[in-house]
Order: C-alpha cells, then structure tokens, then sequence
C-alpha cells in the first residue's frame, strides 16, 4: 500500500491491547469460554487471538453489577458525576492507545477516527452523561384534592443492572452512549461488545480500573452470540441495550420478552437525502457523497439513499464525480484514505452482492471509484446505484457498505413518499433553500432524526434512535438517560 508522508510511527500502527483482561467485580480476569481470532480488516492478519466469557463468567460479571447497584444508586448525583468525568479523564489521557485500537480492528481511517471515534466520544458525550447525573429530576406536581386533599411528587430513580450490548462499527461512541447515561442514572453495567471488534472494549475494562470506579459497577466481558443471548434473557438484568442489526435487535426483544426486561434498540436504517428542485447541487453533491461513504459506508445512520428531483438529476450526477476522484480507497493509516474496508470477507461479498442483484434487475452503476484495490484487506470501491425501482434490495435494505442509491423524484409528495417508503425510519436529511419548505418536509417525514440542509454534529444533547425496524427508545440527552430510570409516583395527604 503506498503511503503519503508516515506521520505515525509502527509503535502506533501496530499497537494492540492486552486481550486477557475482562473484568468481573474490579477483577481483571482470563475469559474460561470460547477462543477465537481478531482480524485487522485492512490487512487481514490476526493481531489478537481472544478468549470470551464462559456461562458461569456471564453469571459472575452479573451478580458483581447487582451487588455493586445498591451502593451506586445511593451515591449522589454530584458524586457520581465526579467518578464519570474521572473516568472521562483517563480515556482523554488513553487517546493514542484507543485510536490503533479502533483504527486496527474496525479499519476505520484514522482520518475519521481520531476525533469522531475518540475525542467526540470522550470529550463530548461521556462528559455531557456526566454532567447529567447531577440533574436533579424530581417533577412537583403540587396538590389534588379529589376526594382527599393530597400532594404529589414524580421521582426518577435508576433501573438497576444493565445489559449493553454493542455492534463492531463504532465500538467505543456506541459503548459510551450507553454505559455513560446508565452510569450516570445510577446503573450499573455488564458491557458486551461485538466479538468482530472486542479489543477496544477489552481496553476499556482496564481503563475502568485505572479510573477507579467501584468495583463491579462496570464490567466487561466478550463473546458472541451465546453470550448475547445469556445476557439478554438474564433474570437478573433490569434491562438490555443494545446497538446492531434490525434481525438480531427482534431476538434480542424476544430473549429479554420471557422476563418482561425493558429493552432499548439502536438498529439499522435506510436514510434517505432529499434534494429539492431549488437547490444548487454543485453546492451539496460532493458533501452528500462523500458523508454517506463515511466509515465505508459502516454507519447506521448513512444518508445512502439519495432522492433527487428529475430536474436537478443529471446536474446532480455531473456534480458528483469530483467526489468520486476524492474517495481514497485502502491505507487507514494513511491519512489521506477516506475509505476503509468492510469487516470481514462475508460482509464485503454481501455488500457486492447488491450491485450484482442491481444490475440484475436493470440498475447501473451511475459513478463509482474503479482504481484498483490493495492486494490485502477487505475493500470495496465505492459505487453510486441507479436505474432502480424502489423496491429493488438495494433501495430496501440497509448495505452497510460503500454502495448508494440515486432515485428521481417528481415533486414534494413524491419525495415523502419514497422517504417513507421502507421499513426503516433512523435519520434523514433534506437539501432545501426555502426554510419553510424545508421545515414542513422534514415535519413530514418519519424518521428519529431530520437534518435540514447537512444539519450538524450528534448533539450529545439531542435523542437519538429510530422509528419502525430502526428501534426501540432512544440514546443521548435526557431521552437516553430516561432508559435508565424507572418513574416512581409518591403521593401523601395534607
Ligand atoms: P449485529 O446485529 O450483527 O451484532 C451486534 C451484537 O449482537 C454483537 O455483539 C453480537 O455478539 C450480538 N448478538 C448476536 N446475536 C445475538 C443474540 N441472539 N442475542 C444477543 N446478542 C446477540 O450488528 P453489527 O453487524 O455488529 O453492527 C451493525 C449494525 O448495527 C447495522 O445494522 C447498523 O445499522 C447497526 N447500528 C445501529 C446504530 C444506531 O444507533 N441505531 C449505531 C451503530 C450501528
């Protein structure tokens, strides 16, 4: 792979955690169950061979988070908030140790990586959790007198142990949406990433150490599925978050049913960028591409179904091509690559097979990158779609890969109707010079979050999460850390 100036060292590049470090009850512990290998996707090479947590361990990491719980929840807000932003410190001061480790076993470029899979994460929305355990939440309803005179308060108060379960493709953001509003409500936490991207995790559980936390209020163990499954359908778990695929969230939900636990779903999507006629496209086309082909296409929350009106179309492709020559496919050391490789071999066969079933049905390809690809690793060059109708796979399914869709559209009901027009309803964007246009389409149009006109960052503010097969709940601001919290009414006569 050729390199422009190598502005990190092989000491970094080549940096992976210890991998026998779950931790259970502030113990750091050798896993007793299943051994498999972690593959960096850019290379392919195994750079860890891990052990996951046996059955009695998935118990043990359990019960250490129900006895932790009581001592937790009774902390004070204040107190708790110190801990997280401790906590928070030590990530900030762990930075170049959790950067290769995302960079080696996502694939992620470190072009994208360095803030938005680490500092973003730390600095803004593990401190925004912290700084939330301190709110006071306790609503005063004041009197009601029928048939007695009474008053009445409405308390928050944390639901107890929980089960986070991640997916691989942004392991410590999906991570810290998570265990930072569960922590900050006053659970505590068994965290459970994806087997595919467990190292940054596994570092995590000894940064937790480091930062002091109590012992048991956060533990770590890894595994796949059989451990999703035991942790899921736990009758000691109070609740079961989880970031991943629509097919496995019903599963989850199904699991976590038999003891009526309470679940939060983070799952896929099929988001869909709008662009109205009364919009200058060589404006917007090169960011439109280039933001939806961000993490090669990996993000739940990828605007990679483009509707654009008929009239602007064949602008809007023309537009287009500067960022296909923009798309640097390979290297993510290489800070000039914007585009990484899919996960595994099965991930990027399915991802091809999208284009082949396209041109299958009549679609073609409209743009892509077509340089060749490096000898190793699992890429794919990414490949803007048309010619499809809007039932085809493609328009339908998430991809998760760097592969978009480009469909016309006649006017602004027939834009709404193709916005909605799948079983997703995660994000959304519209490109619009009118505001008030703009507002009434993105009124219309269901889905967890709109943009209007690119929008900006995630707000660690603002909800996130999904309507329809997108999820359950929502993650971030009070709505996630409402998750955590059971609502308890207290009543008394006067
Ligand atoms: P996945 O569904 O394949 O797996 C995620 C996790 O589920 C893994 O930890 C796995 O071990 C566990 N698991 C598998 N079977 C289980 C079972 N029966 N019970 C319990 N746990 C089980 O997801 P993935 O491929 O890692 O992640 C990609 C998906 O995540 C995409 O669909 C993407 O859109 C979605 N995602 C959503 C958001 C969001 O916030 N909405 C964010 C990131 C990713």
């Amino acid at each position: 792979m050729t390199t422009q100036a190598e502005p990190f060292p092989a000491s970094v590049r080549e940096w992976v955690p210890d991998t026998r470090t779950m931790l259970i009850g502030g113990r750091m512990v050798d896993g007793d169950g299943e051994v498999w290998d972690v593959l960096n996707p850019a290379t392919e090479a195994v750079i860890a061979t891990v052990t996951g947590a046996s059955a009695g361990q998935v118990d043990a990491a359990v019960e250490a988070a129900r006895e932790a719980f009581p001592g937790w929840a009774a902390l004070s807000g204040q107190e708790r908030a110190r801990h997280i932003h401790r906590f928070a410190d030590v990530l900030e001061a762990a930075a170049d140790r959790l950067l290769p480790s995302i960079v080696n076993e996502v694939g992620t470029p470190v072009s994208l990586a360095e803030y938005l899979q680490v500092k973003m994460a730390v600095q803004e929305h593990l401190r925004w959790a912290a700084d939330a355990a301190a709110t006071d939440r306790t609503v005063h309803l004041g009197s009601y007198d029928k048939p007695v005179p009474t008053m009445s308060d409405v308390v928050y108060e944390p639901v107890g142990v929980v089960a986070a379960i991640t997916g691989y493709n942004y392991p410590l953001n999906l991570a810290i949406f998570k265990f930072g509003a569960a922590l900050a409500a006053g659970c505590t936490v068994v965290l459970l990433p994806s087997p595919r991207t467990p190292l940054t995790t596994l570092l995590l559980g000894q940064l937790i150490l480091d930062a002091g936390l109590p012992p048991g209020v956060m533990n770590v163990v890894i595994g796949g599925a059989d451990v999703g499954q035991q942790l899921s359908s736990h009758r000691a778990v109070d609740r079961v978050s989880f970031t991943g695929s629509d097919g496995v969230g019903a599963r989850i939900m199904a699991q976590a049913a038999a003891n009526l636990t309470g679940v939060t779903l983070e799952l896929g999507g099929k988001s869909p960028n709008i662009v109205m006629p009364d919009v200058d496209v060589r404006q917007v086309a090169v960011e439109m591409h280039l933001r939806w082909s961000r993490n090669a296409g990996q993000g739940c929350a990828a605007l990679a179904r483009l509707l654009v009106h008929e009239e602007r179309y064949e602008e809007f492709l023309e537009a287009g091509r500067s960022a296909f020559d923009q798309m640097v496919v390979g290297d993510p050391w290489d800070r000039a690559t914007n585009i990484g490789p899919m996960i595994r071999p099965d991930h990027k066969a399915r991802v091809l097979g999208f284009i082949d079933d396209s041109l299958a049905a009549g679609g073609r390809k409209l743009l892509e990158v077509s340089k060749p690809l490096p000898e190793r690793g699992w890429f794919v060059n990414p490949v803007l779609l048309g010619g499809l109708d809007h039932s085809a796979r493609a328009c339908q399914e998430e991809i998760f890969g760097p592969i978009a869709v480009l469909v016309p559209f006649r006017d602004t009901d027939d834009a709404i109707r193709l916005a909605n027009d799948t079983a997703y309803g995660l994000a959304a964007n519209v490109w619009c010079a009118d505001p008030v246009e703009a507002r009434r389409v993105a009124e219309r149009i269901r889905a967890g979050t709109v943009w209007i006109n690119g929008g900006g960052a995630m707000r660690p503010d603002a909800p996130f999460g999904g309507y329809g097969r997108s999820g359950v709940g929502r993650e971030l601001g009070e709505w996630g850390m409402r998750e955590y919290l059971e609502v308890k009414h207290i009543q008394w006569r006067v």
